[in-house]
């Protein structure tokens, strides 16, 4: 691990962060984190919450819970954004050296031909291409077809699997994240990187808690970076049993339906239109309160919001939600183009008035408001 935070701390300075916020978002998007695999981004969140909470604990699971009391017996408000990018694990390595993977996550099977990966083995970060094969050699009909992930491997460049076993200390099991790079984009104010989802709600996390230091809040934060969301939200599961919320808060990546090929029918949120909130996703109902709690926030601070309604998705707010005898929830997100793959682009304004409406939210929390949420008529 020590060779790749160095190697992120080397990419950092070579784009020239110089903005804090910019470069929290580097080192959460750059670093290496597939689903089971989260201890890079875990250590980035120790570092930065450690100064902004009471307390740090783990889960059994490897979620990290870092905890600001508030006032005796405070309500608990659980923030929730997941530490785990798509990924993959080497399933096997041909005679040849190529590796065979077990994919991470809901991956389109186009989004992983020909793109670099990095393999982390016991000796450190390897470099890995998706190979495909060149045009040349192909049927018409061969060149316009896609590619299924059976088919797709990675080339690691080595030239036997004892080289790939004994030189580059590749095994069964080693986990693969893309290698792509935190950039600023349109003079600052965009950003590409890989893992927006969800490294941007831990990113928001982290901007509001570091906000309120030393500003009284009439709530306990339980702010909790989850592993093993993309295979099924299993670290949201395991932290709300250790956490017992009375009120669940997801950060998470909305979707962006503002770009060539995707309609209104797909998706609502648009780059620059301020934060969202989910209607509806295959996972969840938010509560309706807690929905017009963040909306009166909102139009009372001037912060622009927006409303999404999915058919697919799933997020940690619905394992908030239904554990003991049900929690009010919501999924609050900042819009994101292109999902769960090696590139995609927020903004950065998006992304300010995120952490400025859970700023606000997190204030108004109190005993009496929290009660008001969890009261049914
Ligand atoms: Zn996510």
């Amino acid at each position: 691990m020590r060779v790749f935070a160095g190697l992120l701390l080397l990419a950092g300075t070579m784009w020239g962060q110089t903005d804090p916020v910019e470069r929290l978002l580097a080192d959460l998007t750059n670093a290496f984190g597939p689903t089971g695999y989260e201890g890079p981004v875990r250590q980035v969140m120790r570092r930065e919450m450690a100064p902004l909470v009471d307390r740090l604990e783990t889960d059994g699971l490897g979620s990290l819970i870092a905890i600001r009391e508030g006032p005796a017996n405070a309500p608990k408000v659980m923030l929730a954004a997941h530490m785990d990018e798509l990924g993959m694990i080497v399933r096997y390595i041909t005679p040849d050296g190529f590796i065979k993977f077990q994919t991470l996550g809901g991956w389109l099977d186009g989004a992983l031909i020909n793109q670099r990966y990095i393999v982390q083995t016991r000796k450190g970060p390897v470099l890995a291409v998706s190979g495909l094969k060149t045009p040349h050699v192909m049927t018409g009909d061969e060149r316009s077809r896609l590619r299924g992930r059976d088919s797709i491997f990675l080339d690691v460049g080595a030239t036997s699997k004892q080289d790939a076993e004994d030189r580059l200390g590749i095994r069964p099991g080693d986990p693969i994240a893309p290698d792509s790079k935190f950039v600023v984009m349109a003079g600052g104010k965009r950003y590409l990187a890989k893992a927006w989802d969800d490294r941007v709600g831990l990113g928001v996390i982290v901007e509001a808690m570091r906000k309120l230091k030393g500003v009284p809040l009439p709530c306990s934060v339980y702010a909790v970076a989850t592993v093993q969301e993309e295979v099924g939200l299993r670290g949201a599961h395991t932290a709300t049993y250790q956490v017992r919320p009375d009120i669940g808060i997801s950060l998470e990546s909305g979707v962006a339906g503002d770009y060539p090929g995707i309609s209104p029918d797909e998706a609502q949120e648009r780059l620059g239109y301020g934060p969202g909130i989910f209607l509806h996703d295959s996972s969840m109902l938010p509560n309706l309160k807690l929905r017009d709690f963040f909306a009166q926030a909102a139009s009372d601070k001037g912060i622009p919001l927006q409303y999404n309604v999915l058919s697919g998705y799933g997020e940690d707010g619905a394992e908030m939600q239904r554990r003991f005898a049900g929690i009010p929830a919501i999924n609050f997100t900042v819009p994101t183009r292109y999902l769960h793959n090696h590139n995609g682009i927020i903004q950065r304004d998006d992304f300010d008035r995120a952490v400025e409406l859970l700023v606000e939210v997190l204030k108004r929390l109190d005993a009496a408001a929290v009660a008001r949420l969890k009261q049914f008529d």
